[in-house]
């Protein structure tokens, strides 16, 4: 089982269970694609930690929820 994660340093998406760096913030836990990229994290969690929270859930490729609602309330023509 693998989990598709993102570094939340530098945005890449990683697999979990191939991660070489991993750590914990405020009890949930993060993995990095590089020494570079944890020893950020490290510095300065709760930037980053928050900037994780905030992209995940639209991470690039997440339809328009709006456009999507107007659609379905139109009326019939
Ligand atoms: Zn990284």
């Amino acid at each position: 089982m693998s989990d598709r994660v993102v570094d939340p340093v530098c945005g890449m998406t990683i697999n979990a269970d191939e991660a070489p760096f991993s750590g914990e913030h405020q009890g949930s836990k993060y993995f990095f694609c590089s020494a570079e990229c944890d020893a950020k994290f490290k510095a300065d969690g709760d930037a980053y930690a928050t900037v994780s929270r905030l992209n995940l859930p639209g991470w690039g490729m997440t339809p328009e929820p709006e456009s999507v609602t107007r659609q379905r309330k139109r009326p019939p023509a």
